[in-house]
């Protein structure tokens, strides 16, 4: 019989995070939710196991309260993912924070903490799961991404720059694990109903000029982001690293220009 295989899912306790530990504990995954909210976080996993079985001795979901702006706790985080169940086979960057500000107002403290959350944490969850993955023979990454990073977005400087520099480093982990059977891919959500752009989808005037410019008229539900983060981190993406996925209801497709 086959192992039953670990993912880790960095900001696993709110929106596309919990989307995803959701697919995962729905398909059998056992699942390690890594977020610093402790409070949404294990309100996830008990109804998890309500709803997808396991107990406490056969316990399929577990929690790892984590500031993934901290090197350290990045480490402990991906020790814990494997002790806990043995393996780490799947790891989901997904924990990111918005950044604000055009660039001549920009705080120097701000912008850091961006890079922090949104880059460091991936190089440093990414190598200290590599070191595990290499070792097992085995392992896939997702790293969520942005069209953010894909092209520029007024306003989002240190965000837009954060997302760029992750689909590179994707890319370039791809290759340098190519030969190992470890795949390296990344999503590019555009605009998710989720708490990070509350403020714009509850804001009216906001909110239609934003939805205008998404071809299909709407934001993704998570659950339509956790769709292609499952697919890309099974077997049917054999084929599959290096790529950048955007998942925008096609507004990359688009130039831009008026219609
Ligand atoms: P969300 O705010 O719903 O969830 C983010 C989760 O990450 C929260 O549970 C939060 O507690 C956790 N988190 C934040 N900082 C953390 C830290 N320092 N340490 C540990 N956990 C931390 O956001 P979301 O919309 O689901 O975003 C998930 C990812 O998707 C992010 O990387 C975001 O940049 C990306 N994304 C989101 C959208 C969107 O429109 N919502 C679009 C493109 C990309």
């Amino acid at each position: 019989m086959s192992h039953r295989k670990t993912v880790l899912v960095t900001g696993g306790a709110s929106g596309i995070g919990a989307a995803t530990v959701t697919r995962f504990a729905s398909d059998g995954f056992n699942v390690v939710i890594a977020d610093r909210n402790q409070e949404a976080a294990t309100e996830l996993k008990d109804s998890l196991l309500n709803r997808f079985g396991g107990d406490a001795n056969d316990n399929c979901v577990d929690i790892f309260c984590v500031d993934v702006s901290q090197q350290d706790q990045v480490q402990g985080m991906v020790a814990f993912a494997q002790q806990r169940f043995g393996s780490l086979d799947i790891l989901v960057n997904n924990a990111g924070r918005a950044g604000s500000g055009p660039v001549a107002t920009a705080d120097a403290e701000h912008w850091q903490k961006v890079m922090d959350v949104n880059l460091n944490a991936v190089f440093w969850a990414s190598q200290a799961s590599l070191k595990i993955m290499l070792e097992q023979g085995s392992g896939t990454i997702i790293n969520v991404a942005s069209i953010s990073g894909l092209g520029g977005d007024y306003g989002f400087s240190s965000y837009s720059a954060s997302k760029a520099a992750v689909i590179n480093f994707t890319r370039t982990t791809a290759l340098d694990h190519a030969r190992d059977n470890i795949r390296v891919n990344a999503v590019c959500p555009g605009a998710v109903a989720t708490p990070l752009i509350e403020g714009v989808l509850n804001n009216e005037a906001i909110s239609e000029r934003a939805l205008e410019a998404i071809p299909m008229g709407r934001p993704a539900e998570p659950e339509e982001i956790a769709n292609v983060i499952r697919f890309l981190s099974s077997d049917e993406a054999s084929f599959m690293t290096g790529a950048i996925i955007p998942v925008d209801g096609g507004i990359t497709a688009w130039t831009g220009q008026a219609k």
